[in-house]
């Protein structure tokens, strides 16, 4: 029996590397410490769920947490996503982080396509690997099949859309790259043992029902974050006609699988989040678009980590100083890189260099 007095749901063993060690990782989440949010989650056995370390819900016991590296080893033992601290929305893809070159570049191409892509074979072929490899490589690293991998990749996007818009079932199965209206049920049942309709009343229920019609989702990231000079540098950089940069924050045209709109993208600092709304002539490439949002932000950085090593050189040491959180801005797609970045260029430091846009 538990310490509430249900019996323990069966749970299946999980093994996998872990960077941290269970106190460490206890630790964190008694603190709630936003440094190791989409890091790890903690599945909790005796209820079934598993949360981000920042939950706000009361603590498990210790003996009771199983600590795992990715949302898809959670899920693929059996784990349900925590409707508090809602785990789709925790920083971008934990999974990447500290996984060895592979398998990060396999994660990659699993986003960046948007998460189509022809069979296991082939797609180990274009990494130059065996499909067996890879499937033992993504077991040993991620504790998860590839397939499961991308499988909750899917339901984070679904289950932002559910939880945040009122958009209809049918764009938002077509939106997450279900194949139809159905097979989005089947799974999500099968999933989370609820269908889409009654996962979107729980937790529109419990998260206040702030929904729009509007697509719009919240990405969250890890402080500190440099804004300012984020934004300065799009700003100064921005591609005439694509790209404009307002007192708000970011706007820009995109096409991407089909579908072409606008896409803007607001920080809202003291939540530790960003704001994407996408107007869209339909929702395909979501996956695709988050994924583009997190490398454009660099939304997926440990400034901590980063400036800590970034200290130990004094001339680093000085640049960073009074500067936290600075992020390396990435590009929406490869005629955005041509911006040019010439060496003499850094976030914040464009009064030294002359034009380059374009
Ligand atoms: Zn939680």
């Amino acid at each position: 029996m538990s310490e509430n007095g249900q019996t323990p749901l069966p749970v299946p063993a999980i093994v996998l590397p872990m960077q941290w060690t269970d106190t460490e990782c206890f630790d964190a989440i008694i603190s709630r410490d936003r440094r190791f949010d989409g890091k790890f989650f903690t599945c909790v056995k005796t209820t079934g769920i598993y949360c981000r370390p920042i939950c706000p819900a009361n603590k498990p016991l210790k003996k009771n947490c199983i600590f795992v590296a990715s949302a898809a080893a959670a899920e693929n033992s059996g784990f349900r996503p925590c409707f508090r601290c809602r785990p789709e929305s925790a920083p971008g893809s934990p999974a990447w982080i500290g996984t060895r070159s592979t398998v990060s570049r396999a994660l990659r191409l699993l986003a960046s396509s948007g998460g189509q892509i022809n069979g296991l074979p082939d797609f180990a072929a274009r990494l130059g690997i065996g499909d067996r490899h890879l499937r033992r490589l993504f077991q040993q690293q991620l504790g998860a099949s590839p397939k499961t991998v991308l499988q909750t990749e899917r339901f984070r996007i679904a289950r932002l859309m559910l939880a945040e818009t009122s958009r209809p079932m049918a764009e938002i199965a077509y939106a997450a790259g279900f194949q139809s209206v159905r097979r989005f049920n089947d799974a999500t049942k099968k999933a989370f043992g609820m269908s889409p309709t009654a996962f979107r009343r729980k937790v529109q229920k419990r998260c206040g029902g702030q929904t729009t019609s509007a697509l719009k989702l919240t990405l969250s990231y890890r402080p500190p974050y440099g804004w300012d000079e984020m934004l300065s540098f799009l700003e100064y950089r921005a591609l005439s006609g694509v790209e404009m940069v307002t007192a708000r924050g970011y706007a820009r045209t995109i096409r991407v699988n089909g579908s072409s709109g606008i896409l803007q993208v607001h920080p809202i600092r003291k939540e530790y989040k960003v704001e994407a709304i996408f107007h869209l002539d339909k929702p395909a490439g979501l996956l695709e678009s988050v994924q583009k949002i997190h490398d454009l932000f660099d939304l997926e950085a440990s400034p901590d980590e980063i400036s800590a090593v970034l200290r130990r050189d004094s001339f680093m040491a000085s640049i960073i100083k009074g500067k936290p959180g600075l992020r390396i801005p990435g590009c929406w797609d490869i005629f955005g890189s041509c911006r040019g970045w010439p060496a003499n260029q850094c976030p914040g430091c464009h009064h030294n260099s002359g034009p380059s846009g374009g």
